[in-house]
């Protein structure tokens, strides 16, 4: 049977698997012996990756909506039809008339081509992707404070650590090999874990300490951390002096956060805090991981900024094993930051507002007077397409519906646009919305590269032909810039477009196919003969020299108050990925997780009069959704949590649309709910 090595399509870790086909189908996949990530393994998902690619429910043509109801199109009539809507809007209203959400499930080449599409071919900074909604606070938080917003370390270094300190990411769910290394790490190599998550993870049985602070408290605690250091003299004063500026100001801004106070605003013990304090700075080697538990609140750059401040004031930067490490979530959300899918910066975080690299990408794409300002973000561009101020809106690979905060206000903005595209695998509940629909291959059946969270940049290979008509979507949009008359995106293989992003790349320069094969090259990769970077910040950081950024406790946007007595918190779970639109088309993995829950403390629910398994009202300010209960301890007293996957009872249903001011990140982790029996 052939098989064909490619990398997995679901999380961040990248893992190097075989797809088997009969030639026409897949039928199987197993793990790279020889992987660097996968090192002969998967996680379920992995291993039941080859599934949904099968289903009799691909989109397999062009779909345009007459009256109402989808009509099967050719090709040229649907790409003629955007054509003609997306230049009648532009000349009208303006190139802002138009907007473009890309996608972290697409490759680095397709992810450059839409940002390519919407600023050569359409004029518009208005460009954006889910790492909005999971990680826009590490770019910005990590590139202010180092000059880089990505994972300081290698997956491989998790097991020679000394302490690793866990906050905001249920990594055993969410990254499962790095859960692994990090349950290996502490089983055979003797490694101290520290979790710091109000949920009852997987992990905390591992864990030296665990600490569940208040939702949206996390500033306030890792103020608390440095307060301590600093008062016990365990602060790396070498490196403070030698490799970072503004320190004198964070030292001044934690003298309040005293243990006591600090046990004020999170519910974390004075005497907890001072443990994991001493712990995370006596080790030789300690690394900080975290994910959307940090990131997704309206203090998400702060709470990254002041994981940053932490790994700087203990010198814990730079170093094999040692560093802060944000695990980015979908398989592709480091490359579609990398590759320029963002608002405000082309490839490589090269911003559009300077002029002199606006110069260099107008030169190599042939065109004129490329936007300077930089354009809306994902949760602006649904809300400027609800008010008539986006008119033609161009969605790949991206299901907003159920992956974006308070969903009955994206289905009114959807209903609103008007003129919306959607190019996906499947109809998802996007793309009902669609005026046109356009069919994509799926990650088996084209070319490319992903760069999983550890920045390694790694091919996707073509195993099977796609269904009927569809096509890859680099191809598609390809197709849509001729149409417009563009002719610099025309390519024979998506190869040709990575020597383009290299080109005009720095972090990537040293990037080309015949490097990649086999398992991938991290960047930053300046030159041809660079071998990549294992280690980020060795001798200086990025931006020369590290930037202390001492930011204030800022509580969350919406309290509980009377009415809305619990906090609600979203996140994920093994068994699904994002909106479930693949994973629930595997038949293991449906089987293991058929429905949502909503996880409840026991002690609430005796209250309430509440059992398991009952199905119960919860109700935010935005809406309702009706939901199973699971009762235990894995959260506490006063709060929930719902993993969003599920439309049947989308948790995003409930969820706030309050954003960071700068990073716009929604605060997915903390909104105020009630629930009520039915
Ligand atoms: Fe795929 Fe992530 Fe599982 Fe690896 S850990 S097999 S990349 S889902």
């Amino acid at each position: 049977m052939p098989r064909v090595l490619t990398t997995c399509i679901y999380c961040g870790c990248g893992c190097g698997l075989y797809l088997v086909s009969d030639g026409k189908k897949l039928i199987g996949a197993y793990p790279s012996r020889n992987h660097p990530v996968s090192r002969g393994s998967l996680c379920v998902k992995g291993w039941n990756s080859y599934e949904f690619s099968n289903d009799l429910n691909r989109l397999t043509v062009p779909l345009i909506k007459k009256g109402g109801k989808f009509i099967q199109a050719s090709w040229d009539e649907a790409l003629g039809l955007i054509a003609e809507k997306f230049r009648g809007y532009r000349d009208k209203h303006g190139p802002d008339s138009l907007a473009f959400l890309s996608s972290a499930k697409t490759t680095n080449e397709e992810n450059f081509l839409m940002m390519k599409l919407a600023r050569a071919v359409f004029k518009t900074n208005n460009v954006d992707h889910c790492a909005r909604l999971c990680h826009a606070s590490t770019v910005v938080g990590l590139a202010a404070t180092f000059g880089s917003g990505a994972m300081t370390n290698s997956i491989n270094e998790f097991e020679d650590a000394e302490v690793i300190l866990i906050t905001g990411s249920d990594t055993t769910a969410q990254h499962p090999l790095i859960g692994s290394r990090i349950v290996n790490a502490v089983k055979d190599r003797g490694a101290k874990l520290i979790v710091i998550d109000p949920r009852e993870i997987e992990l905390a049985k591992y864990a030296a300490v665990h600490a569940r602070q208040k939702n949206g408290t996390d500033v306030a605690w890792i103020n608390g951390l440095i307060n301590v250091i600093i008062s016990e003299g365990l602060q790396d004063k070498k490196f403070i002096e030698e490799r970072t500026e503004g320190f004198e100001a964070l030292k001044d801004l934690v003298k309040e956060y005293t243990p006591e106070y600090v046990e004020n605003i999170t519910s974390i013990p004075k005497e907890k805090l001072v443990e994991i304090a001493r712990i995370y700075a006596k080790a030789a080697k300690a690394m900080i991981v975290y994910s959307m538990g940090i990131t997704q609140h309206t203090t998400g750059v702060d709470n990254v900024k002041s994981l940053a401040n932490l790994a700087m004031v203990t010198g814990h930067i730079g170093f094999s094993s040692t560093g802060v490490n944000p695990l980015r979530g979908q398989n592709n959300v480091q490359g579609s930051c990398d590759t320029g899918a963002l608002p405000n910066l082309f490839s490589g975080y090269q911003a559009v507002a300077d002029e002199a690299l606006r110069k260099k990408f107008e030169t190599v794409w042939g065109v004129q007077e490329l936007p300077s300002k930089p354009g809306l973000t994902v949760t602006e561009i649904m809300s400027a397409a609800g008010k008539g101020a986006v008119k033609g809106l161009y969605i790949m690979g991206e299901n907003p519906v159920i992956s974006d905060p308070d969903s009955n206000h994206v289905r009114d903005c959807l209903e609103k646009c008007e003129f919306l595209v959607v190019q996906d695998i499947f109809l998802t509940d996007t793309a009902e919305y669609a005026d046109v629909v356009l069919p994509s291959a799926s990650f088996a059946e084209k070319d490319g590269t992903f760069t999983n969270t550890e920045r390694r940049v790694e091919r996707i290979r073509k195993v099977i032909e796609p269904p009927g008509e569809a096509k890859a979507d680099w191809q598609i949009l390809c197709e849509v810039a001729k149409k417009m008359g563009y002719q610099k995106m025309d390519y024979n293989h998506p190869s040709e477009i990575m020597d383009e992003i290299a080109g005009l790349t720095p972090i990537y320069a040293g990037i080309s196919y015949e490097r990649l094969d086999p398992y991938g090259i991290q960047w930053p990769c300046p030159a041809k003969d660079h071998p990549g970077t294992p280690v980020l910040h060795k001798e200086k950081f990025t931006r020369g020299k590290g930037a202390f950024a001492p930011r204030p406790y800022i509580p969350p946007a919406e309290p509980t108050d009377k009415e809305y007595n619990f906090v609600l918190s979203t996140g994920r779970v093994y068994w699904h990925w994002h909106t479930r639109t693949m994973t629930n088309r595997t038949s293991t993995l449906e089987r293991e997780s058929p429905e949502a829950y909503v996880e409840m403390n026991i002690e609430d629910a005796k209250e309430l009069g509440i059992r398991d398994n009952q199905i119960v009202k919860v109700s935010s300010r935005r809406g309702t959704i009706s939901v199973k209960t699971k009762l235990g301890h894995k959260v506490v007293k006063g709060s929930l949590f719902i993993p969003f996957h599920f439309r049947e009872a989308a948790a995003n249903v409930l969820t706030i649309c309050a954003v960071d001011p700068i990073a716009k990140i929604p605060e997915y982790k903390v909104c105020a709910v009630k629930v009520e029996k039915i």
